[in-house]
Order: C-alpha cells, then structure tokens, then sequence
C-alpha cells in the first residue's frame, strides 16, 4: 500500500503514521525528521534546508524532491510506504508522479486530514518530541507519564525550534497557499479520503483504519 498523508502542519500526520506504519509493516517516510536529520549531522543539505526551517518556509522543491525520490529506492519501500509531510507542493507532487512511474508505481490512497486553525496552533505550540525515538507527546493532550521524558524509551523530550507561535503562523499560512491545493489535485485523481483529525488520537486511528482495510 503506497500511501499519502495530507494535511496543515500539527494535524497529526506523524503520530497516524508511526501507528500505521506498525499496524501494516510498511516506513514511514518523514521528509521534516530527514530534513531535521540533516540539519543535525550539519550536512550540506541540512545547512541550506536550516534556513527555511527556521522560518517555517517550504525547503526547496529539488532538495526535497531529490531526498524522497533516492529514500523510495530502499528496499524496504517495495511491499508499501507512507509519506508524511511530502509533497507540499504541485511541483512535488508532479515530482512525485513521475519517479513512482518509472518504477511501475502508483499512489493507492491520500488520506487528507482536516483540523480547525485553533486547535493546530494549540496541538503544536504543545508539541514535545522524543531526541531519542522519535515518539510525539503533548503536554495537555498526550502528556507522558513524567514530564520531559519519553515512556518508552526514557529519552528527552524536546520543543521543535519551529512550533512557537510567530513560526506555526508562518507554517499555516504556507500550507493554506502551497500545500492545500493539493487537496484538490487528489481529489481529481480520484484517489483523495478525507478524515476528521479533530477527534482523539484513539478515534482518529480507527477511522484512518477503517478506510485503509478497505483500499488494501
Ligand atoms: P503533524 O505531523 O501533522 O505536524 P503531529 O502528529 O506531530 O502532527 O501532532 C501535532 C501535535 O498534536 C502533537 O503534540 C500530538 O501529540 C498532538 N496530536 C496529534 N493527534 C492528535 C489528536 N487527534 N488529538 C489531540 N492531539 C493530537
Ligand atoms: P514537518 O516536520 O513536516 O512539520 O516539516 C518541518 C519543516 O521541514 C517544514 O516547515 C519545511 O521547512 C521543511 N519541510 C518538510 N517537508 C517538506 C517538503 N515536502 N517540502 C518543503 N519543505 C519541507
């Protein structure tokens, strides 16, 4: 199952997908935790990308696009993948499109995930992330069991230098002109399933399941 998740930043793309990615054996491919990556190893690419980051400004169509297209040729990626976060633009997914094409590849579902602007700017000036697993919490709506530190594998926890607020602003406005016409992009495609990402975590999951057992 090739799969797309769409939708604004904090819709909780990242925590659907580590539960599909382990419900369904397939990777989840994050271009914000390569990038992320990049920017921590201090390479080449990871300095360049830094600097839109830190604005909250979309990285450069042919970078992004060059990391997914060489990341979709792992092995791993034959029996299926996620993509979260990718692509964020038309250009990307023309991108997108055409790489899969020449491997004999489609995308089966994009799976759009809506949620109100309130509730993103209050999910991810919240947002508190594992340094070692990668496991997203919340400090009101997923608390750990103790604060700063990851139940599951005990590592630190840590506030994305893009989620204060002046940034997640800049973020939502980039999304609403660059990312949400790819809604209508899916929808033409005739792949596009729409879920309400306003529910609990818990909720959200049994509807994004219930969909996928029908596409796989
Ligand atoms: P995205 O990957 O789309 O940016 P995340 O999965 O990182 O979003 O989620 C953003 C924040 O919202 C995190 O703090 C996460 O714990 C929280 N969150 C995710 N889904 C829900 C939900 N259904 N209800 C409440 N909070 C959620
Ligand atoms: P995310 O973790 O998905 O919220 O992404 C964090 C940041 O990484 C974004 O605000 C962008 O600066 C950059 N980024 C991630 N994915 C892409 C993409 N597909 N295209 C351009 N920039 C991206």
């Amino acid at each position: 199952m090739n799969l797309i998740l769409l939708g604004a930043p904090g819709a909780g793309k990242g925590t659907q997908a580590k539960l599909i990615a382990k419900k369904y054996n397939i990777p989840h491919i994050s271009t914000g935790d390569m990038l992320r990556a990049a920017v921590v190893n201090e390479t080449k690419l990871g300095i360049k990308a830094k600097t839109f980051m830190d604005k909250g400004e979309l990285v450069p169509d042919e970078i992004v696009v060059g990391i997914v297209r060489e990341r979709l040729l792992g092995n791993d990626c034959k029996k299926g993948f996620i993509l979260d976060g990718f692509p964020r633009t038309v250009i990307q997914a023309d991108a997108l499109k055409k790489a899969l094409a020449e491997t004999g590849k489609i995308i089966d579902v994009v799976l759009n995930i809506g949620v109100s602007e309130g509730e993103l700017i209050n999910r991810l000036t919240g947002r508190r992330s594992c340094k070692n697993c990668g496991k997203i919490y919340h400090t009101v709506f997923n608390p750990p069991g103790k604060e700063n530190v990851c139940d599951v594998c005990g590592g630190m926890l840590y506030q994305r230098g893009d989620d204060t607020v002046e940034t997640v602003k800049n973020r939502l406005k980039v999304y609403c002109k660059q990312t949400a016409p790819l809604i209508n992009y899916y929808q033409k495609e005739g792949i596009l399933k729409t879920i309400d990402g306003e529910k609990p975590v818990d909720d959200v999951e049994c509807a994004v399941i219930a969909l996928l057992d029908e596409v796989a």
